[in-house]
């Protein structure tokens, strides 16, 4: 159900080294910025640190959940990492069925 604004963000990119965690940070931020993705805030978030003040280059938690919405469609997307063992994580749209390829550096 992804739209034309959103159908390059329907990936689900690997997250393994603390660059490419940057990476998908700056990937979302960059989106919303654009207007293609808003952040949706849980009530209980997960998080200490803002995904404003992440994309600004604040330090990351040990474990990170952001979520994102397409402001056109509305397909949701989100960024969860655990980053304290590096275990790593995924950017990646909620509906496994929107993925449309899978980026693993
Ligand atoms: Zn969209």
């Amino acid at each position: 159900m992804a739209c034309a604004r959103c159908k390059d963000l329907c990936v689900r990119y690997t997250i393994t080294h603390p660059r490419e965690l940057r990476k998908a940070i700056q990937i979302g931020a960059e989106n919303i910025a654009d207007g293609t993705l808003g952040e949706v805030v849980p009530d209980s978030p997960w998080v200490s640190v803002p995904f404003a003040e992440l994309a600004k280059g604040a330090a990351w938690d040990d474990y990170i959940e952001y979520h994102f919405r397409c402001l056109h469609c509305n397909e949701m997307f989100w960024l969860h990492a655990e980053t304290y063992h590096g275990s790593g994580g995924y950017w990646e749209p909620k509906d496994f069925k929107s993925i449309r390829e899978n980026i693993a550096n």
